[in-house]
C-alpha cells in the first residue's frame, strides 16, 4: 500500500468517533474541485510512510481510537486494500471508507466481509453532468450508478455526500440527485473550498442561502440532509 498521509487523531473525519485517517495516493477521476491534486497527479512525487510505521502506531492506539478512516485519492484502486483492511479490523477498529464508487466490486467484497462500518460515497454531480464534475470526458455512469444502488439497499451505515461548486451545481441538478439517491439514509452538502493544491483553480463556492435551498429541495429525497463547512 502507498500510505501518503496519516493524520493521528481526527474529530471530524468520522462521524460521532474519534478517528485516526490514512491516505493513499492515485485517483481514476479528475473532479476540478479536487482540493489534493499533488496526491491524485502524482503521487509517485508524494512522500510514503511504511505499512509496518502505521500498524505500529494503530496497535499502540487501542482503546484510545475508535475508528480509522481510509481516504485518498481513491483507496480502492489499491488491489491490496481489503488485506490491509482486514488487517486493520484484526486490531478491533470501526473502519470508514471514503471512496468515488467506480469500483463497485471492491465495496462490496468488503462489505460482505463485514470489513467495513462506515462508507461516504462522492456523488458528484446529477448523472447528466457527472463528466463535467469528474474531469473525465464521456464518463459510463454504470459502476457508480451500481453503487449508489447497492448502498440503498443498506448493506452498511453510509452517506452519500457532494461538494457543491458554483460552476457545477444549479438547484435543477440538486433536484435530480435526489430522485436518484430517493429514499438514501444520509446526505450531506458539503460547500466547496479553495486550497493551494486544487485540480482546477479559479472555482467558486455557493452562497449559504444555496446551501439551504438545496438542502430543502434534498428533504423530500432523503431521510437526514446537512451541511458541512459553513458557519
Ligand atoms: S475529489 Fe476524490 S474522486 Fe475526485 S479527483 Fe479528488 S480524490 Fe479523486
Amino acid at each position: 500500500m502507498e500510505i501518503h498521509g496519516f493524520q493521528k487523531t481526527t474529530l471530524l473525519d468520522y462521524p460521532e468517533h474519534i478517528a485516526s485517517t490514512i491516505f493513499l495516493g492515485g485517483c481514476n477521476f479528475r473532479c476540478p474541485f479536487c482540493h489534493n491534486a499533488s496526491l491524485v497527479l502524482s503521487p509517485a512525487n508524494q512522500p510514503t510512510i511504511p505499512e509496518e510505521e502505521i500498524f505500529k502506531t494503530l496497535r499502540k492506539r487501542v482503546g484510545i481510537i475508535e475508528g480509522i478512516c481510509i481516504t485518498g485519492g481513491e483507496p480502492t484502486l489499491y488491489p491490496g486494500l481489503v488485506s490491509f483492511i482486514h488487517k486493520i479490523k484484526e486490531l478491533g477498529y470501526l473502519v470508514k471508507l471514503d471512496t468515488n464508487g467506480n469500483n463497485p466490486h471492491i465495496i462490496k467484497e468488503l462489505t460482505k466481509n463485514g470489513y467495513l462500518d462506515y462508507i461516504a460515497m462522492d456523488i458528484k454531480n446529477s448523472r447528466e453532468k457527472y463528466s463535467l464534475s469528474c474531469g473525465i470526458d464521456s464518463f459510463d455512469i454504470s459502476r457508480v450508478n451500481e453503487s449508489v444502488f447497492y448502498l440503498l439497499s443498506n448493506p452498511v451505515d453510509y452517506e452519500f455526500r457532494t461538494t457543491v461548486v458554483r460552476e457545477h451545481h444549479t438547484k435543477r441538478d440538486i433536484q435530480h440527485i435526489g430522485e436518484w439517491i430517493q429514499g438514501a439514509k444520509a446526505y450531506y452538502l458539503q460547500s466547496y473550498k479553495d486550497s493551494d493544491d486544487m485540480i482546477q483553480t479559479g472555482l467558486g463556492s455557493p452562497t449559504k442561502q444555496e446551501l439551504l435551498e438545496y438542502k430543502d429541495v434534498l428533504s423530500s429525497y432523503v431521510q437526514n440532509v446537512s451541511i458541512r463547512g459553513i458557519d
